[in-house]
């Protein structure tokens, strides 16, 4: 496995990109330009965890279509994807 180091939020919340997922197709950067850029193998890295707000930055994660963009709410558990809570940490 090829993930980064998952990046947190001020509050809390995990963004984490695994590399050996992304295939570089930018639909992350399209939606939250100032938290997503490409690296130099063209892979998606976060830049700015806090570059949005967190509907946006679920939205983005959702957009990617290979679902190489995983976030994590303060409490561990998994919002996306194969969700296990929302964004207020409620259990889906
Ligand atoms: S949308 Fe997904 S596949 Fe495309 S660059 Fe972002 S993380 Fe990688």
């Amino acid at each position: 496995m090829a993930k980064n180091n998952p990046s947190k939020t001020k509050q809390g919340y995990e963004i984490q990109v695994d590399r050996d997922l992304c295939v570089t197709l930018a639909v992350c950067l399209g939606l939250a330009p100032d938290v997503f850029e490409l690296d130099a193998e063209g892979k998606a890295v976060v830049k700015n965890p806090d570059g949005t707000d967190l509907q946006t930055l679920l939205e983005s994660c959702k957009g990617c279509p290979v679902n190489a963009l995983i976030l994590r709410h303060p409490n561990g558990k998994r919002i996306w994807p194969d969700p296990e809570v929302d964004l207020n940490g409620k259990p889906i």
